[in-house]
């Protein structure tokens, strides 16, 4: 038969930290510490199958669940010395919810359980305390009123503060056991006059209540919203943990705080918390009353004047610290703990994996190496590799607040503050004059690249995650929120609007590209530093990982970042990204709009010692390590002009009239660029292009490879091939051009080919096209689109609808969709390994950088991703832990 219950106390406990995902983390926690001997109160939880079950089936219980949950309560009783629905000295529970992931404050609570009006006077006498067994009952009686009931706790609060001002009273203090008798009144009369229902007297039924409501609370929308944002699946569910009351408002000895073994932000190695003498555990997080520090050396550092728990109650201080550093030895791990000190008697309420900044958890998890207490691969494994983030940007300073404006994509990382403008052009004067911007737009284009080099960060109305601002802005490093939806702008106007307010051209705006959040105003923000931890864990993570890490980068500036952050090659170069530059996009426009081979050889011959020179830069700066070139790759539509004033621009530089660009524009416009003139399919129409741009490249790696004095390790890929009939006529005409070289110069570097697999065609027809290709690079950008038929340019308007009804589980442009898209990648994988097995096998595209991609592509024998440069770190640290869990797997299957 399934065990449902598990009972702790006393010393002993049914289960432990062991069973997490039974008994939940708060559950699993307290017996752990039951068994260890520490002070707590007796218990037992109901485990996470019985709230699974429980809503996968209509709200129904197993039939004996009744018999089990009546011998843990009398078990509790035995232990406590009083018992459930006594009236002479009843035992009263709290009633709490418990996932396997602590989810806090995200779920319901209710405490003071078993109270009722004969109960009451017993808990009256035992205590000697009326005042405190009629303030539980109406605390009670509003808990259970708001969780179980579904009252709304501000119905109960208005009563209470009506009746204050009835006795002309302002403090809570001020009330006597009368006053607080009277309320319970007032409470009941409220229940019955709401709900035409008494409120239940039954100490079973209000178990029976509060253990219902605690496990519906798991489906409360604060608690859905809490797990997507981190990631945790629906189908968990929560533990209920039903525990003897112990009391930390009997008086002055009593108190009831929060503490924590480091210190939560700064990971320093001090004991630190807070708590509140004559006080029950809601009133600490109410904010109602000033929580006073647990040590002295807190208290003079906060300048407090009011005593810490060190001088007010040293015996009960100097046994918790004591329980405090068992407990961290004991689970090797910094904890957030909640105690209660009933009349002088320590009671430990909760032990569990602290919640830290990511500053924190680095120190924490390196210290923890060097005091022997865990292992390094412990150390790589506890650290979330998205929150290096807050290390390598900057953060918005968690004490500040801010006024949210909209939100959209989290597209780049890091926050910035700046003034709003709405075009490139404004915020390259802006920097010019030295003034900090936030650059504004509909969607960036190619054009944009200048305002967003000049701009702090890019918020943008359309586009998702791998739209063209997202992209380059995490290449840059620069914050971006994509795709916030709400926004209009009104550009004639200067003004943007969401949710009824209007920000003007010039206004403050801060973007926050880690969570999508756009606040009105200079929000306070936190410098990055990178310590001599985080160098130390990367170490850790570089011994351990076998996938390698590139980056995809197109400027000397972000390949010399790049390399910093430890990349170990170039995995992209889109080398469309090199003309970006407000001068060279004239020419490469020239050359998209030529209407013979004459004049594009012309713009071309213009281009080709361009390329050369940005070409030769990232060869010296990646010296000793792989580059990988991809063939132009542009959508035409991005580099084409837009509006009067760039085609006339454009007329007067190429000395045609306006109206044959339009005309020419006009041919060459797309009802679908993304899926037309693009990627191989332009190296088949104007094989011009190809030959400058090999020609380029070979001739730098030459030139950087003699300077060397060992060759460039050079990799060459064509973008977008479906056939291999394509990457044949491309890799004929690149051995032309190597021909050219060699003729030119009597020799030519050594290069490999390769192709992008973008496709699902040319996942499919893999086994084929690594006849040819010598090496895989996965663009997962394109083959996500092209595998589900979703626009990366305009998922932006729809996704979010799909994402908020569950439809899918994340964004597939963010996180790699492994049930589609990766399953097209295990075949190409499969099929161009069986042609080829030393085929190199790498990806490119952005879930290069996302650690749960990168778990995948390291189960599926990838040899390595490529990710922007401030991703860089973040793969190294993902993929040592997908290395570890790999090796544990294979530990635990023999
Ligand atoms: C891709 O499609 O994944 C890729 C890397 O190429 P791009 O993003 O330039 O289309
Ligand atoms: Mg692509």
């Amino acid at each position: 038969m399934a065990k449902w219950v598990y009972t702790f106390g006393g010393g002993l406990a049914e289960g432990g930290i062991a069973l997490k995902e039974r008994l939940g983390s708060k559950g699993a926690g307290l017996a752990e510490m039951s068994a260890l001997g520490l002070p707590v109160p007796p218990g037992f939880t109901l485990s996470t199958a019985i709230g699974q079950q429980y809503l996968a089936n209509g709200s129904h219980f197993p039939p004996e669940l009744a018999a089990e949950v009546d011998a843990a309560l009398a078990g509790i009783g035995a232990i406590a010395g009083r018992h459930f629905g006594d009236s002479e000295d009843p035992l009263l529970v709290s009633v709490r919810s418990g996932a396997a992931v602590s989810m806090p404050g995200m779920m319901d609570t209710v405490l003071n359980l078993g109270l009722n009006d004969q109960t009451v006077e017993g808990l009256a006498r035992v205590s000697g305390d009326r005042r405190f067994a009629f303030d539980s009952y109406r605390r009670f009686i509003q808990m259970y009123g708001d969780v179980v009931l579904g009252l709304d706790l501000t119905l109960f609060e208005e009563r209470l503060e009506d009746y204050k001002l009835s006795l002309g009273l302002m403090l809570d203090e001020e009330l006597a056991a009368e006053n607080w008798q009277v309320v319970c009144d007032i409470y009941k009369g409220l229940v019955l006059e709401e709900l035409d229902k008494a409120f239940p007297q039954s100490p079973s039924e209000q178990l029976w209540g509060a253990i219902r409501a605690v496990i519906a609370s798991w489906n409360n929308p604060r608690a859905a919203v809490y797990r997507r944002i981190n990631s945790i699946p629906p189908s968990g569910g929560t533990a209920v943990t039903v525990q003897a009351m112990v009391f930390g408002n009997l008086g002055a000895t009593s108190a009831t705080g929060v503490a924590f073994t480091r210190h939560p932000s700064t990971g320093e190695k001090v004991l630190w918390g807070e708590f509140l003498p004559n006080a029950q555990g809601e009133d600490v997080v109410a904010g109602t009353r000033t929580p006073q520090d647990l040590t002295e050396r807190a208290r003079q550092e906060t300048g407090s004047d009011l005593p810490s728990l060190e001088t007010m109650m040293p015996e009960t201080f100097a046994e918790f610290r004591h329980v405090c550093e068992a407990l961290e030895r004991h689970n090797r791990d910094v904890l957030d703990l909640e105690f209660t000190i009933e009349r002088g008697r320590l009671w430990m309420l909760q032990a569990r994996p602290a919640k830290r900044t990511a500053h924190a958890a680095l120190k924490t998890a390196v210290d923890m190496v060097h005091e022997g207490l865990i292992t390094k691969a412990e150390a790589i494994s506890r650290i979330e590799p998205r929150s290096l983030d807050q290390l390598l940007h900057p953060t918005i300073d968690p004490e500040a607040g801010g006024d949210i404006f909209a939100r959209g994509l989290p597209a780049s990382p890091g926050a910035a503050s700046g003034a709003v403008v709405f075009t490139s052009e404004e915020a390259e004067l802006a920097r010019a004059q030295g003034r900090k911007v936030i650059l504004v737009r509909v969607e960036t284009s190619p054009e944009d690249v200048h305002g967003m080099h000049a701009a702090r960060g890019i918020l943008t109305t359309r586009g998702g995650m791998t739209s063209h601002a997202a992209v380059v802005a995490r290449g840059m490093g620069k914050p971006c929120v994509s795709g916030a939806g709400t926004v209009r702008v009104d550009f004639l106007a200067g003004t943007m609007t969401a949710g009824g307010r209007t920000v003007r051209r010039g206004d403050m705006i801060t973007l926050d590209g880690g969570t999508g959040q756009v606040l009105i105003g200079a929000v306070p923000l936190r410098e990055p530093e990178l310590s001599r931890d985080f160098a130390e864990l990367m170490s850790w993570a570089d011994e351990i990982r076998r996938l390698k890490i590139r980056t995809n980068v197109d400027t000397p500036a972000d390949a010399r970042a790049a390399r910093n952050f430890g990349a170990e090659g170039i995995g992209l170069c889109r080398t469309e990204h090199m003309f970006f530059d407000v001068r060279r996009i004239q020419v490469v426009r020239e050359m998209i709009l030529a209407e013979t081979p004459a004049e594009r050889a012309d713009a071309l011959a213009r281009l080709l010692p361009m390329q050369k020179t940005d070409f030769a830069s990232l060869f010296e700066i990646m010296s000793g390590l792989p580059v990988t070139i991809r063939l132009l790759d542009p959508p035409l539509h991005e580099f084409l002009p837009r509006g009067d004033a760039e085609i006339e621009e454009l007329a007067t530089i190429m000395k045609i009239s306006p109206a044959r660009i339009r005309a020419r524009t006009q041919t060459l416009a797309e009802a679908n660029p993304m899926l037309g003139h693009r990627g191989v399919r332009l190296a088949i129409s104007f094989p011009e292009i190809v030959e400058m741009q090999v020609r380029a490249i070979l001739e730098a790696a030459l030139e950087v490879g003699d300077q060397a004095g060992t060759p460039v390790e050079l990799e060459i890929m064509v973008p977008l091939v479906a056939t291999k009939a394509e990457l044949d006529l491309i890799y004929a005409r690149i051995h032309d051009s190597e021909a050219q070289v060699k003729k030119l110069h009597g020799r030519a570097p050594p290069f490999k080919l390769g192709t992008m697999i973008e496709l699902p065609r040319a996942a499919l027809a893999a086994g084929q096209l690594a006849l040819s290709a010598t090496f895989f690079s996965f663009g997962t950008n394109d083959l996500t689109q092209t595998t589900f038929g979703i626009s990366r340019d305009d998922a932006a308007t729809f996704l979010n609808t799909y994402l908020s009804m569950g439809l899918l589980p994340h964004d597939p442009f963010a996180s790699l969709d492994r049930e589609g898209v990766g399953e097209l990648i295990r075949i190409a994988c499969e099929r161009g390994r069986a042609t080829r097995p030393e085929l190199q096998i790498g990806v490119c595209g952005e879930h290069g950088g996302d650690p749960a991609s990168i778990h995948f592509f390291a189960e599926t024998g990838f040899d390595y991703v490529s990710c922007s440069p401030f991703r860089v770190p973040i793969a190294r640290l993902a993929a040592a832990q997908a290395e570890i869990e790999a090796r544990q797997k294979d530990d635990i299957d023999g």
